[in-house]
């Protein structure tokens, strides 16, 4: 960890309002230019900014690479790259039209979001010029620094993980689930809509790299990548099941069966009672669940 962090910075992203930390942001200085990866909403640019400026980089090259296009990961690219002139963006095929003309993406987040949409704000539009759109197994080769892309889809059509090879650090945007450090569990990111089937390829995909260090967004770094990543992959194939022998549509009567098989899904819903942000987000995940098992025979 002690050697990761020489070359990594990692930014608070959190928009005032929400309650809780949230978002983090990762900057990596490899001198000659710097990587972001994380970019948080448009409301918390300035944070971001801040930062790139004191390593240096306001006016340097810097390189964005995009987990996914949703208001709280991208939400303040377009405005980062107006503001610094030697800079790109590398971003899903899905998600490049969202970037240069973000207007459906923002009516979207605010039917499904409401005021936290808000909190987030609209992002600008970016730049066509300077987006550059992803391959899947993409290598980006910075003098020696090796970044994989790897497309994985399922908790959005334009979602990609990032794997710095050389300290076996998988930045898993939202296609490892949130993990919420104090309670030690991590909340599926199977929000409503999602594709559960694709979103447990992805997890698998990101296994077969066996990666040390999981770096999330929402929230921080996580050691022992690859079995918390097993371990996720269970858990979601445990609540598929649990849902499709539960066989209703009541999402109240979903999480009261959970919250009987398992303590942390009940001490979770306790905790998170006077957190808006975060029982939203239970409920659109359990939501997204409960629908994956009622439209999946099987897994
Ligand atoms: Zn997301």
């Amino acid at each position: 960890m002690e050697e990761l962090m020489k070359y990594l910075k990692v930014v608070d992203l959190t928009p005032s309002g929400i309650g809780v930390p949230f978002i983090s942001g990762y900057l990596i200085n490899l001198g000659s230019l710097l990587v972001s990866i994380e970019q948080g909403p448009k409301s918390s640019y300035e944070k971001l900014y801040k930062v790139i400026k004191e390593l240096g980089f306001g006016d340097g090259r810097v390189d964005f690479i995009v987990t996914h296009i949703h208001l709280d990961h991208a939400g303040s690219v377009a405005t980062l790259l107006n503001l610094i002139e030697d800079s790109v963006a590398y971003v899903h095929p899905k998600g490049v039209k969202h970037l240069i003309n973000p207007d459906r993406l923002w009516r979207a987040s605010l039917d499904s979001l409401g005021y936290i949409a808000e909190l987030y704000g609209r992002p600008d539009n970016a730049p066509s010029e300077r987006i550059i759109s992803t391959d899947d197994d993409m290598d980006l080769n910075y003098s020696g620094n090796l970044f994989k892309i790897i497309h994985t889809i399922g908790h959005a059509s334009h979602h990609q993980s990032i794997y710095w090879v050389d300290y076996k650090a998988m930045f898993v945007g939202d296609s490892a689930g949130i993990y919420v450090k104090e309670l030690n569990y991590i909340i599926p990111g199977t929000l409503y809509p999602t594709r559960l089937d694709l979103y447990i390829n992805s997890l698998k995909k990101m296994i077969s790299y066996r990666p040390r260090y999981l770096m999330y967004p929402h929230y921080g770094i996580v050691e022992d990548g690859t079995s918390v990543l097993e371990g996720h992959l269970k858990q979601v194939i445990e609540y598929y099941k649990i849902a499709r022998e539960l066989d209703v549509k009541e999402l109240n009567i979903f999480i009261n069966e959970l919250s009987k098989s398992y303590d942390e899904v009940a001490i979770l819903i306790q905790k998170t009672r006077d957190i808006p942000l975060l029982k939203m987000l239970i409920e659109m995940s359990l939501m997204g669940l409960l629908r994956e098992a009622e439209r999946l025979e099987s897994l």
